[in-house]
Parts: C-alpha cells; sequence; structure tokens
C-alpha cells in the first residue's frame, strides 16, 4: 500500500488524460496519471483511426502508445491502477485505489472516459465471451470465413462492420431505426461494402445459441414496423450501441447530469469543487472524437494549472 503524493492527479489515460499530462508536466508541475482499468481508453480498441490530424491513419492503439511515451517523457508518473473511492470534500484531495494505494493531490482532473453501453438482454449475458462482444478489435479475429451481426447505427457500429467486413464473409449491421447516424462517408463505405448488408427497423429480442459447446448461433430480430419476427443465423454478434460515462464514484462528490455526465462550468473543465476539473467524454454527452478528447485535457490542465498557481 503506498502513498503518492502529487500536484495534479490525473484520473484516465485516454487523449484526455495524456494531453492533460503533456500539458501540466510542461508547465513544471508535478502529474501522477492513473490509468484506469484499460490502459489508453477505448481507443485501443479502434483498429483504424483516419481523423486525427496529422495521422493520415494510425491505430488506436499506437496512437495511444506515443501519447503516453510523450508524456512520461515530459516527467509524467504513470501508475497502471483504477480507483475505487474519491474525497473531494477535504484537502489535499485522497483517491483510494482497489490495489489500497492513496492518491493525494491538490488539484485532480477526471478523464474517465466513457465505456460501451450494452443491450441488457438475458442472453446477451450468457453469450458474453462466448460469441457475444464489444470489440470487434480484440474479438473480430475469430470469425475470419464466419457471418457476424453488428447492432447499432453510429459511428461505433459503422466502424465495426466496416472493419470486421475485412475478416467475415457476411457482415449484417442490425439498426432500430431506417437511417444510419454514422458520418456520410462511412455510410457510404457500408453501401459500397458488399459483405455488409443492414437490417433496418430492426431490434433485437433474443441472441440465440447453444450450451454444448457454449456459441452463439444467431439473433432473433423484431421488426419495428411490421411487428414480424425472423432469426438471423450468425457466429458472432457485436453490440455497438454507445456509450455511458464512467462517473459511478463520483457520484455524491460533483454535480453530474441526468445521463451521469459530469458537469462543469461554461466554457471551461471546473467542476462545482474548486480544484476538480473534467475532460473529454467524462463530461462531453456530443462531440465523443479523440481530438475532442485531447483538445479538452489541454483546457483542463491550463484550468489546473491556473488554479495550482492561485493557490500556492
Ligand atoms: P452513438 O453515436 O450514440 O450511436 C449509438 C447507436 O446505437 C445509435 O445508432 C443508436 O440508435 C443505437 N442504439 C442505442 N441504444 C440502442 C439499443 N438499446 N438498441 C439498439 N440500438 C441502440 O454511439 P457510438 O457509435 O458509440 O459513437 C459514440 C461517439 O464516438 C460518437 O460521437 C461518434 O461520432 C464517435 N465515434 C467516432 C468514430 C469515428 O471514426 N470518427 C468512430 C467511433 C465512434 P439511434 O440512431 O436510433 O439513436
Amino acid at each position: 500500500m503506498a502513498l503518492y503524493t502529487t500536484d495534479l492527479l490525473i484520473l484516465g489515460s485516454g487523449p484526455a488524460g495524456y494531453t492533460a499530462g503533456i500539458y501540466a508536466a510542461r508547465a513544471g508541475i508535478s502529474v501522477t496519471i492513473v490509468s484506469g482499468n484499460q490502459e489508453g481508453g477505448q481507443l485501443t480498441m479502434t483498429s483504424a483511426i483516419e481523423n486525427f490530424p496529422g495521422f493520415e491513419e494510425i491505430s488506436g492503439f499506437e496512437l495511444m502508445d506515443k501519447m503516453k511515451n510523450q508524456a512520461v517523457k515530459l516527467g509524467v508518473q504513470f501508475v497502471n491502477d483504477y480507483i475505487v473511492e474519491v474525497d473531494f470534500a477535504h484537502r489535499p484531495f485522497v483517491c483510494s485505489s482497489e490495489n489500497g494505494h492513496s492518491y493525494k493531490a491538490k488539484a485532480v482532473i477526471i478523464a474517465t472516459g466513457s465505456s460501451a453501453k450494452w443491450l441488457n438482454l438475458e442472453s446477451e449475458k450468457k453469450f458474453l465471451g462466448y460469441g457475444v462482444s464489444a470489440c470487434a478489435t480484440c474479438d473480430g479475429f475469430f470469425y475470419r470465413g464466419r457471418t457476424v451481426v453488428v447492432v447499432g447505427g453510429g459511428n461505433s457500429a459503422v466502424a465495426e462492420a466496416l472493419y470486421l467486413a475485412t475478416l467475415a464473409d457476411r457482415v449484417i449491421l442490425v439498426h432500430r431505426r431506417h437511417q444510419l447516424r454514422a458520418d456520410k462517408i462511412l455510410q457510404d463505405r457500408v453501401k459500397e461494402n458488399r459483405k455488409i448488408v443492414v437490417e433496418w427497423d430492426s431490434v433485437v429480442e433474443e441472441i440465440l445459441g447453444v450450451d454444448e459447446p457454449k456459441k452463439v448461433t444467431g439473433i432473433r430480430v423484431r421488426n419495428v414496423e411490421t411487428d414480424a419476427t425472423k432469426v438471423i443465423n450468425a457466429d458472432g454478434v457485436f453490440v455497438a450501441v454507445g456509450h455511458q460515462p464512467n462517473t459511478e464514484i463520483f457520484k455524491g462528490n460533483l454535480v453530474l447530469d441526468s445521463k451521469g455526465y459530469i458537469v462543469t462550468h461554461a466554457n471551461c473543465s471546473a467542476t462545482d469543487v474548486e480544484g476538480v476539473f473534467a475532460a473529454g467524454d467524462v463530461k462531453d454527452p456530443k462531440y465523443k472524437q479523440a481530438v475532442i478528447s485531447a483538445g479538452s485535457g489541454a483546457i483542463a490542465a491550463m484550468d489546473a494549472i491556473e488554479y495550482l498557481d492561485s493557490v500556492a
């Protein structure tokens, strides 16, 4: 059980957390980043990023690795750990981890991001890891030459469908409406991809499978226009229906909105607790782009630097 003492503690190691670390370290502040349970955050599950300026195409893993190296090179202390409790009522702030470590800091930037949402079906839980996944980059490899379903109509679902089409023989994109939410460029690629078919206006009622050996065999969908149901045979189901902010531990400590996002003051990263700032997807219900998270991290660092100067 260790006690870490730092000027600025950053929770989360996605683009917001690393960018905040890079900016704060360059200002001569002692900075500690606690990784969270997925080092590098959600982007590490993205196979190809082509809209982060400066990189025509880069894998999410490589981009995050570069950000980490840059932060560490500038003097950021990086700890692989997961915070389970925060005390923002006293100063210095104290955050406690699942490993029993304590982190004392004069200022905190929360950049804990968001996590994939699920359909909340019993059968989804049952076959999780046995054909049900939320990460095509992680699990797509197992579906070479097979048929897979992707559920959702946003950028994540479409990006996953396009990626899976490079491996699987057939990809069925199941969307609950008649229009995708994804960027037009991605929609066009879906239309042009002969391996991908879209099952419009359809909700997944059940994920079907067998027990011995445990595996997915398909899904039952219901058409919301006609109410007709049908079975679609498939070997894997990838769920990509959006994200929710990772703010469970901040309930009761900070003001959150109705969907659980951290509320910050207008045009800055300050939360309702002086000295605690928020950056990236954890406070952003709308834009959720890597480049925006990075910018948001820079803003939070600048706010934290100003705050630390004011209390020095
Ligand atoms: P999203 O944009 O919120 O899309 C979620 C999709 O899932 C929507 O199509 C939604 O349907 C559907 N959905 C939600 N709940 C559902 C349910 N219970 N059952 C069935 N379908 C459900 O989320 P996202 O695709 O994860 O993207 C999150 C953010 O990351 C977005 O801002 C996105 O632009 C960004 N992103 C960007 C890229 C990129 O390459 N630029 C890649 C991935 C993600 P409705 O359309 O009917 O609401």
